[in-house]
């Protein structure tokens, strides 16, 4: 009877373990190569043939930060953290400019909210945002999600930005259900700009779609006047440690985070090219949205600045 009721609890404790590691640990590591899903050289070669005058500065404001454990943003990292940044790009071109990201708003960012004491929202920072992108040549986002379209969505004067928007279809189809009410028809009327395919949008400004994350992600790749170059990869990883150790969000944050959910084997080959691309081009500054550290160590170094211009 006892070695009857050890075998059962042994297995018991056995499924916990297999529930346990598919949950948190397993099906996450990037594949050994992930050929053709960035091609850095034709982008280059877009931007050159384009020609024009390129941006001069990256721009980030931040709206919002958090704290949560790493264990959501990359499987397995039990014990680390991952400090959580929300916010929106602006590329500073000598005449003009062009943001990237709606960002998030308070009443969002309130039901986001991970870390008491360490959540905090900015809302001149946020207003500064809604201004800056009617002042902007072009809007655009990385993706479709809550925590970067809110300033669109919920833009206090939709009339007035909707000339400004580039979006593509996946993107503008979102966009309703993250509307206070009704969408504006300005903004539900909206037809796509970006067409899907890898386009320049303005010298130096690549748009690349990656599908994956959502329908409608896609990377931004940035050649600025002095030759330095950017990658923005928007959700693909949200810390910069997923690139660094090929291993992608665990399946656990699959089931409470995403609807619908992501492509995770597009993900875990889109981690292993871009692993390889920085391996390949370690002058390029490939940057997530949400990793504050990344992002900190990006200005302390100068290659980008907190804050908007104005
Ligand atoms: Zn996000
Ligand atoms: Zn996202």
């Amino acid at each position: 009877m006892l070695k009857w009721l050890a075998g059962i609890a042994g297995t018991i404790v056995l499924l916990a373990l297999i529930g346990g590691w598919w949950l948190f640990v397993g099906f996450s590591q990037a594949p050994k190569a992930a050929p053709g899903v960035v091609d850095i050289d034709a982008w280059r070669a877009m931007v050159r043939e384009a020609g024009g005058v390129r941006p001069v500065e990256i721009r980030v404001l931040e709206v919002g930060s958090d704290a949560a454990p790493m264990l959501a943003a990359r499987a397995g990292a039990f014990g680390d953290r991952w400090l959580t940044s929300y916010n929106s790009v602006q590329i500073v071109f000598p005449e003009s400019t062009l943001v990237i990201g709606g960002a998030v708003d308070r009443l969002t960012s309130e039901g986001m909210l991970q870390s008491q004491g360490v959540w905090r929202f900015d809302d001149a920072a946020y207003g500064a945002l809604t201004g800056a992108m009617l002042e902007a040549s072009q809007v655009l986002i990385t993706h479709e999600h809550l925590d970067h379209v809110m300033a669109v969505a919920r833009h206090p004067d939709p009339a007035s930005l909707a000339p400004h928007l580039y979006l593509n279809a996946p993107q503008i189809a979102a966009l309703p259900q993250f509307a206070l009410g009704t969408l504006d028809p300005v903004l539900a009327g909206l037809t796509p700009r970006l067409d899907g395919s890898v386009q320049l949008v303005a010298p130096g400004v690549v748009i690349v779609p990656m599908p994956g994350h959502t329908p409608g992600s896609q990377l931004v790749f940035i050649t600025l006047e002095n030759g330095q170059e950017y990658l923005m990869v928007g959700d693909i990883v949200w810390s910069m440690t997923s690139i660094e150790q090929l291993t992608m969000r665990p399946v656990f944050t699959q089931f409470i985070v995403f609807d619908p959910n992501e492509d995770r084997d597009a993900i875990r080959t889109q981690i292993r090219a871009l692993h390889d691309l920085m391996q390949a081009e370690p002058g390029l500054v490939v940057f997530p949205s949400h990793d504050r550290v990344w992002l900190d160590e990006l200005a302390a170094k100068n290659l980008i600045t907190w804050g908007f211009a104005d």
